[in-house]
């Protein structure tokens, strides 16, 4: 089967990308999707009587203004209720707002004596130059005791034996620390005013996330294969092949699924095959577990190295009127089932390793060169979250259309 444009996963990225061109009276293409759902990392599916995101907690962030009204047409405003964000980290039995470095002054007045003494320290602050590995950087960035309680505990859940294989060029999500702000912040008991990101966000009122992702899947007018594992791809000929054996090909082909899933990447230099196959990803599981959390959190961040997780998502705190919690897990930490519903994301995060950049800049332009166009979190190997996935998306399909 041939179509003009053939676009590989049905997740954010490739539904943004093929609504925008339905939307423009596009009729020729197809969608290829391994699961039998739509929504990749962004499905929500029925728990204990209420919808579980099961890629981990999923909200939208309200700040891209042209995704949200893209979004808004599936799902209209009314359907979705509005926060602010409240988020803690949980640390020395302690639980502090975060972003962590803006909240010391919730510390008892020794705590926040030693944590600004580290911070005066910090290499950031002395001048140091900036390192390139992410352990390092932390601590410069940071100081040693934020480093040493906090950050360097929590990344090592997240991202296990590779934390030390992560570079620094991905790091503006991080919060910036500042000698003068924590200290003024410390003085005034209050958090200095700089915001992490998705302060504010929505949520849908009596669904899953995974709801808004269903709705664009069904605008497409039965465009999507269900069921089509796509495991190689020539780039010469343009043929994509599935697990079950199935050819599909399209004059452009948009890549959304992660490159790790191509057991064949045939017509692509032999260097450059060696370079995709080093790009690393880590899993984690999501658990149910049907507790109320006396919070007003929405979310809680733990670097407790004794405990498996390193978040819990509080249900009944987004998807209001629902109960329960979720914990989020690096599938290497997780332990034996409990009874409890449990669901592994083999790839959850593309990891950040130092020569990342240099072999995502070949790939996509040579891939670009033969009308192959990575998208999204994994046909771009970034942390994209799904308001960026969006726009990035919706901006090739109006470059390409
Ligand atoms: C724990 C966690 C929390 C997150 N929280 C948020 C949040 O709060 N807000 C937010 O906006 N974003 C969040 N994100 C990011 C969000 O999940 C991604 O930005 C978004 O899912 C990216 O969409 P995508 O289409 O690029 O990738 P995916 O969602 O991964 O979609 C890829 C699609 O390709 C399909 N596929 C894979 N392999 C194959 C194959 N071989 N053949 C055919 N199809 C295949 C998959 O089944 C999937 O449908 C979070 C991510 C994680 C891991």
């Amino acid at each position: 089967m041939r179509t003009k444009f053939l676009i590989l996963g049905a997740g954010p990225a490739g539904l943004s990308f093929s609504n925008r061109l339905f939307q423009n009276g596009e009729r020729d293409f197809i969608v290829l999707e391994a699961e039998a759902q739509a929504g990749g990392l962004c499905r929500s599916v029925d728990v204990d009587g209420y919808a579980l995101d099961i890629g981990g907690g999923h909200i939208l962030d309200v700040r891209r203004t042209e995704v949200v009204k893209f979004l808004f047409q599936f799902m209209s405003r009314d359907e979705w209720n509005y926060f602010v964000r409240d988020t803690t980290i949980h640390i020395n039995g302690k639980y502090v707002s975060h972003p962590f470095e803006a909240n010391i002054w919730q510390f008892n007045t020794q705590d926040q004596a030693e944590y600004l003494a580290s911070i005066a320290r910090a290499g950031c602050v002395t001048g140091k130059p900036k390192p390139e590995k992410f352990t390092e950087w932390i601590t410069w960035k940071l100081g040693e005791r934020i480093a040493q309680e906090y950050m360097l505990p929590y990344n090592k859940k997240m991202f296990g034996s590779e934390l030390d294989n992560l570079g620094t060029y991905w790091l503006e999500k991080l919060p910036d620390v500042s000698f003068e702000d924590t200290l003024r912040s410390c003085l005034e008991h209050r958090a200095y005013a700089k915001q992490p990101g998705h302060s504010e966000f929505y949520y849908p009122v009596e669904h899953g996330y995974g709801e808004l992702w269903l709705r664009m899947a069904g605008a497409l007018d039965g465009r999507i294969a269900y069921g089509q594992k796509v495991n190689s791809i020539d780039f010469d000929s343009h043929i994509v092949r599935t697990e079950e054996g199935r050819e599909f090909s399209g004059e452009v082909i948009i890549n959304t699924i992660p490159y790790a899933e191509f057991r064949e990447l045939q017509g692509m230099p032999e260097s450059l095959r060696q370079k995709t196959r080093s790009l690393k990803h880590t899993s984690v599981q999501v658990k149910y577990s049907p507790q109320k959390m006396d919070t007003s959190a929405q979310w809680i961040y733990y670097p407790d190295p004794g405990l498996s997780y390193h978040r819990i998502f509080v249900r009944h705190n987004v998807l209001l009127g629902s109960k329960g919690i979720w914990y989020e897990t690096n599938s290497d930490r997780i332990g034996p089932p409990d009874g409890n519903f449990a669901y592994i994301n083999e790839y959850a995060y593309p990891l950040n390793t130092i020569g990342k950049p240099e072999i995502m800049r070949s790939l996509l332009e040579w891939m670009a060169e033969h009308n192959v166009f990575g998208l999204g979190r994994w046909g771009e190997h970034q942390h994209y979250n799904s308001d960026t996935t969006v726009e990035l998306a919706l901006k090739l399909a109006d470059k390409l259309l």
